[in-house]
C-alpha cells in the first residue's frame, strides 16, 4: 500500500550533512553514507519532509544564526537545482497540491530556538524565508526556555511566551520534542494552535528523559496535535545498537493505546542519531507499513500514521 499513501515525517538533520567542506554529501545522489537523500527518499516513499536546522552542538552558544543560515542555503540550493524533485511548503494549499507522484514537500524546521537571536524580528525573518515548524528547545537552556536535558524546572521565559503566540499568529508549528516538562506544560496551555512533537517516544515504555509521559502523550493529543514517533535507539533500549525496527512499532502501539489514531505520526531522526540497522535508510520505511500490517493495523489506520495525521495539523496552522 506504501506507493500511494501520503508518507510525512517530521524529522531529519540531514541538511547539516550536506554542508559545503564539512560532509558534503550530495542530496540528489544516493549515498551510502548516513541515512537520507532524495533517491532514498523517493525509494522509501517519502512525500512530505520536515528539514530541521539544527546548528551543531559547537554551534549552538557561538553563531547558532549563521549555522541556521547555512543550512537554510543547502536547502534553498537543492530546490533551485531539482525543482522537479523537490519543494518549499510555505502554506496549507502548498502541502495539498504535494502528491505522492510529484516533487517532495520540504518543510523548514529549526530544532532549538538559539537561532532566533533572542529576537521576535529574528523568527518574523525566519518565516520570511520558510520556517514553518519551531522546536522552542534543543537539550539546553536558551533565550525562550530550559532543554530537557537541562534538567531544570524553569518554564518559558517572556521571550518565549512570544515565540509562542507569534508562532501561532504567523502560522508556524511548535514543536515540544527536547523541551523540559515545565516548557511542554506552559505551551500547551499558552498555544491557541494544536501544537506536535516531532520526534519523540512514550516513557511509560522506555524511561528516557526525551521520552514523553503518557500525561503529555494526553495533553498534546487532546489538544488536536500529533506526536512522531522516532527511530533514535537510546530511546528505545539500554544498548541502542540493540534497538530494531520493532521497538519502534512497539512505541507507535503504545502511542494509539494513549492517544488514539488520529494522534500519532512519525519523526525519523534520520542523519541526527544512531538508529535500528532495519530502519537506518530512507528506503526502508516502507518496513513500518508492513510492520504495521502484520500487527493487524487497518489500512486507515496506517494512511494516518504515516502521513494523514501530522498533514492535517500543518494544512490547519499554516496561512
Ligand atoms: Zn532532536
Amino acid at each position: 500500500m506504501n506507493n500511494a499513501t501520503f508518507v510525512f515525517d517530521a524529522h531529519c538533520d540531514t541538511l547539516g550533512c550536506a554542508l559545503p567542506g564539512e560532509f558534503q554529501r550530495d542530496l540528489r545522489q544516493w549515498s551510502d553514507a548516513g541515512h537520507l537523500d532524495l533517491p532514498r527518499m523517493r525509494a522509501g516513499g517519502i512525500n512530505c519532509q520536515i528539514f530541521a536546522c539544527f546548528p551543531g552542538q559547537t554551534r549552538l552558544t557561538s553563531c547558532p544564526t549563521s549555522a541556521a543560515l547555512e543550512r537554510l542555503e543547502v536547502l534553498y540550493t537543492l530546490i533551485e537545482r531539482v525543482p522537479e524533485q523537490i519543494t518549499l511548503i510555505r502554506s496549507a494549499s502548498d502541502l495539498e497540491k504535494i502528491t505522492t507522484e510529484g516533487p517532495i514537500g520540504a518543510i523548514l524546521g529549526f530544532e532549538g530556538g538559539e537561532a532566533l537571536d533572542g529576537s521576535i524580528s529574528r523568527l518574523h525573518t525566519f518565516y520570511r524565508l520558510g520556517l514553518r515548524n519551531l522546536g522552542l528547545a534543543w537539550d539546553e537552556r536558551n533565550a525562550a526556555c530550559d532543554g530537557v536535558g537541562a534538567g531544570t524546572s524553569a518554564g518559558l521565559t517572556a521571550f518565549g511566551r512570544d515565540i509562542v503566540i507569534t508562532c501561532n499568529d504567523l502560522g508556524i508549528v511548535l514543536d515540544l520534542s527536547h523541551l523540559n516538562p515545565a516548557g511542554v506544560a506552559e505551551v500547551l496551555a499558552l498555544s491557541s494552535q494544536p501544537v506536535i512533537a516531532s520526534h519523540s517516544n512514550a516513557r511509560g515504555l522506555y524511561d528516557h528523559h526525551r521520552n514523553l509521559s503518557d500525561n503529555q502523550i494526553r495533553m498534546i493529543a487532546e489538544r488536536g496535535g500529533v506526536i512522531g514517533v522516532t527511530f533514535v535507539g537510546m530511546f528505545m533500549a539500554d544498548n541502542p545498537a540493540e534497538a530494531t525496527l520493532d521497538h519502534v512499532l512497539d512505541h507507535i502501539d503504545y502511542m494509539v493505546e494513549v492517544a488514539g489514531n488520529d494522534h500519532v505520526g512519525l519523526g525519523s531522526d534520520y542523519d541526527g542519531w544512531t538508529l535500528p540497522t532495519d530502519l537506518d535508510s530512507g528506503e526502508k520505511y516502507p518496513r513500518i507499513t508492513d510492520g504495521l500490517l502484520a500487527r493487524g493495523y487497518p489500512e486507515e489506520t496506517i494512511c494516518k500514521i504515516l502521513g494523514e495525521n501530522f498533514r492535517r495539523v500543518f494544512t490547519q496552522i499554516l496561512p
